[in-house]
């Protein structure tokens, strides 16, 4: 596909080149966006104003079903005419014709304000405390996942449209969405062909036969809520939403929490359907990492990747690892999951790493991620909410000191009640971060996106470009021959003019000065 800005790329490198080198012209302005920043930091109000319109590269961390307000699910239960349950605080697989004991209709629901606010605090994490019966943000957390799960299929495509229009908003270039489309046909399959022990290349076989059936009914449940996605966005018309605007793509997302033989099935058929439909980029597993059952194959898992690498190599795996904190496993639990994930598995990216300090020899498993650039997804809210790490106790601050890549993420926006532009706010906060700091974990997150194409910048520093971009303007030739080449460099490219407009526009803003 022609990426838009290309029937003007010579007016493009000229704008690009005046955002990277005209220094002079910004130094006259009252203030530069550096410095605007500096000004505005400490003032929470005008910060949230500034990192709402501040280009975030990507969102590599955003599961979809989590990404979705309460209110999104109640809406639509109400529409499909399906009964809640006022005792389970959750929304029912029925439809609502003769509710039982204890139940409402959710078209009711708007018409019961308690009731209604009720039910979106048992949804989400809003105005979560503590209470004897649901003690714990971790519980409560998880539990909200099954209390929406009987509407996830037949509004897949209105929730992808809500998570592109709020990345649109929040000034987010791509997402990478994690979603589990016909996992339930995989997950059978997969309890058909007992696993013995780690005899993987027995189960690859005994799977074969059904692997082609499964991929194609994932790929035509991505096509139908796609479809069903542009169609709420109206993409292609003059009412197109912001968000057919945002370039997405997908994570086959598994579940650890399964038999092994399930989950070895859902791997199979994820490393399948990476290789056969271009839109999914890569893997990934998830689900609490301190279930037992998840604690208990951790490490089975770890090489069910490392076979599955041997038999579809170059599939990209995002792995969440190390999303634990002492006191939620025993402490030998603690010790050694991120680093099986990047040395077994071969993540290239790890989602949380919270516990990474607790690992055995924790020094030269942050050397070997910041050799390896294996990028760090970072969920502060999430963290804080799930597992009580925040501020301080939270390893931000030694990933950056060891030079291991980060970029922030959202986890679960719509359980959480926030969006990317809140975990800027949080991460600068928190974490005294300059502009510059800033600017590189938005870039960070195109840098390591899995979207697919050379990136724009050469040995992952960004400002520096690859050859054929080098000597800008004059080589543009040169220059935009590698742009169609690369899905990547275009979106980084698109993210380099979003940044020259928004620091002009900052400077001229009246209320920041
Ligand atoms: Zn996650």
């Amino acid at each position: 596909m022609r990426h838009p800005f290309f029937p003007v790329l010579p007016a493009v490198f000229l704008g690009l080149t005046s955002a990277l080198t005209m220094i002079p012209a910004v130094q006259a302005a009252p203030l530069s966006a550096a410095q605007v920043y500096d000004h505005v930091r400490n003032d929470p109000v005008r910060l949230n104003m500034f990192l709402r319109a501040f280009p975030k590269g990507a969102d590599l961390h955003n599961h979809l079903v989590g990404a979705i307000y309460a209110e999104s699910m109640l809406d639509w239960a109400a529409r499909d005419g399906l009964c809640v349950s006022l005792k389970e605080k959750r929304i029912l697989d029925h439809a609502c014709t003769h509710p039982g004991e204890g139940e409402i209709p959710a078209a009711d629901v708007a018409r019961h304000a308690d009731t209604e606010n009720a039910l979106i605090d048992a949804l989400s994490m809003r105005d979560f405390v503590p209470a004897p019966g649901d003690a714990s943000g971790h519980d409560h957390f998880f539990a909200t996942f099954a209390r929406f799960g009987a509407i996830d299929d037949a509004h897949s495509g209105d929730m992808l449209a809500e998570a592109r229009d709020r990345a649109a908003r929040d000034h987010v270039t791509y997402l990478e969405l994690m979603i589990s489309p016909g996992i339930g046909g995989v997950i059978g399959a997969g309890f058909h062909h007992p696993l013995k022990d780690d005899d993987f290349a027995a189960a690859h076989q005994a799977l074969a036969p059904e692997i082609p059936t499964l991929v194609q009914k994932s790929r035509a449940a991505t096509d139908r809520m796609e479809a069903q996605a542009r169609d709420v966005l109206k993409c292609g018309t003059p009412q197109a939403h912001p968000g057919c605007a945002v370039t997405v793509r997908y994570l086959f997302q598994t579940l650890r929490t399964l038999p092994p033989q399930a989950v070895y099935a859902q791997l199979d058929a994820g490393y399948a359907t990476v290789k056969a439909d271009p839109r999914f980029v890569g893997l990934n597993i998830v689900a609490p990492e301190d279930d037992p059952t998840a604690m208990r194959d951790y490490d089975l898992h770890m090489w069910m990747f490392h076979f599955l690498n041997g038999v579809t190599p170059g599939v990209k795996l995002s792995l969440h690892a190390g999303e634990l904190t002492t006191g939620l496993v025993p402490t030998e639990g603690l010790r050694h999951h991120i680093r099986a994930a990047v040395e077994v598995a071969g993540a290239s990216r790890i989602g949380h790493g919270v516990d990474v300090a607790l690992e055995d020899d924790p020094t030269s498993l942050l050397a070997e991620m910041a050799r390896r650039h294996v990028m760090v997804e970072v969920n502060l809210t999430s963290n804080d909410e799930i597992l009580g790490i925040k501020g301080a106790a939270h390893p931000f601050a030694l990933y950056r000191r060891a030079g291991v890549p980060m970029a922030l993420s959202t986890d679960d926006e719509g359980v959480s009640r926030g969006d990317l532009t809140q975990e800027y706010v949080r991460a600068a906060q928190t974490y005294a971060l300059s502009y510059a700091d800033l600017k590189a974990l938005s870039r960070a997150g195109l840098e390591y996106a899995f979207v697919p194409g050379e990136s724009l910048w050469s040995d992952h520093q960004p400002g520096q470009f690859v050859s054929a971009c080098r000597a800008l303007p004059a080589t543009s030739a040169s220059c935009t021959t590698f742009l169609k080449s690369s899905e990547k460099a275009r979106l980084q490219w698109g993210l380099e003019e979003q940044f020259g407009a928004f620091e002009s526009a900052v400077t001229h803003e009246g209320l920041y000065q």
